[in-house]
């Protein structure tokens, strides 16, 4: 007999992956285990925890270990040092793979038991669930500042979203596989989501007090989240044709400049000198050079957007159907009723 064997390697599907990014948060991870291995159960009994200790100086992988020791659905990464939340998210989106990816903070604030609400909101067909926390139970200046920063962020992207930086969201595998986060980023998830294309909705969702230690961000994130959102919406923005944005700027100054120096030679012209007028020579030189400054930046910018052409332009795919029967539907996890 002549049969070849071949070994296939079936990796365990996963339905829901669950990602924590947590810093010195000893405190709270037991509680915070049992409440999620409690509500999970109820939803699928194939899920992980993946908990990312991101350079934690208490004992909370010593705990964490405990944990895995107990049980194989709990994964821990532990970075040598602090990267910050959003390096700590990327790893995780890597190394999850449920079908349904959650995010979500360490302290206790952001409440386990919401996770079924988040899942039948993705269920309804978005890409991206991201929670709103109507009744946020942190401090005034905290809630003000992240209020206007919403209100900013959903008018310049034209997303109409009420809470980007909820700790708890819920994201098709998809999702987390293309986006690519770092620096601080994690605050736009659903931004960056959004220019890809990818379906995003909210859903309303409770929140608690911090219980244990104090928060890991003083008041200088809002200042970094609006550089921050700069940068997101320039990159998505005008990536792809960078001449347009700082041509734009460009043109304006050149032919300012043009003018004020044809005024000045106008006056050389007609009088034999210019009257006096240096500082306005100097302001018309000034803009012209400022002008072509820009021009040549845009410039430049396109040489490096055609350099990462491919990995830029490439159109991002919804769905494929190359035959009738062929059926594309979004994964669901058990508990919802399956669409007709
Ligand atoms: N966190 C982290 N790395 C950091 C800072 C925070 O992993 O450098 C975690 C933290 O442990 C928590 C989550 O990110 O699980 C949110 O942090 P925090 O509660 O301090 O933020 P806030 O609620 O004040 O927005
Ligand atoms: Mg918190």
């Amino acid at each position: 007999m002549n049969i070849m064997t071949e070994k296939i390697k079936v990796e365990e599907a996963v339905d829901i992956s669950v990602v924590i990014p947590l810093y010195n948060e000893a405190e709270s991870l037991a509680e915070l285990y049992s409440r999620l291995v409690k509500t999970l159960s109820s939803v699928s009994n194939n899920y992980e925890l993946i908990f990312i200790d991101d350079g934690s100086k208490d004992d909370s992988f010593c705990i964490l270990e405990r944990l895995h020791k107990d049980n194989p659905k709990v994964k821990i990464i532990q970075f040598r040092r602090n990267y910050g939340k959003a390096a700590a998210i990327s790893t995780g989106f890597r190394e999850a793979k449920g079908e349904v990816v959650i995010t979500m903070d360490a302290d206790l604030q952001d409440i386990p038991e919401e996770i079924p609400n988040l899942i039948s909101k993705l269920n309804e067909g978005y890409d991206l669930i991201t929670g709103w926390r109507l009744k946020r139970l942190d401090s005034f200046p905290k809630r003000f500042a992240s209020r206007v920063f919403n209100t900013i962020a959903s008018l310049l992207t034209g997303l109409p979203i009420h809470d980007l930086n909820c700790g708890l969201k819920a994201y098709r595998k998809t999702v987390v596989k293309e986006l690519k986060i770092y620096g601080e980023l994690h605050r736009f998830l659903p931004l960056l989501a959004h220019c890809e294309g990818f379906r995003i909705g909210e859903q309303e969702l409770r929140h608690d007090l911090r219980k244990h230690g104090k928060s890991k961000y003083n008041s200088t994130r809002f200042l970094k989240g609006f550089f921050d959102l700069l940068t997101v919406l320039f990159l998505n923005k005008y990536l792809g044709s960078p001449l347009h944005f700082f041509g734009l700027f460009g043109i304006f100054f050149l032919f300012a400049g043009v003018g004020v120096n044809s005024y000045i030679t106008y006056l050389r012209v007609s009088f034999g000198n210019i009257q006096g007028r240096y500082p306005l020579l100097f302001l018309g030189v000034l803009l012209m050079v400022v002008g072509i400054q820009f021009i040549t930046t845009g410039l430049l910018g396109e040489m490096l957007a055609d350099i990462h052409q491919e990995n830029k332009e490439q159109p991002k795919i919804r769905c494929i159907r190359r035959n009738l029967n062929e059926k594309v539907l979004p994964a669901r996890i058990k508990g919802d009723s399956p669409p007709n």
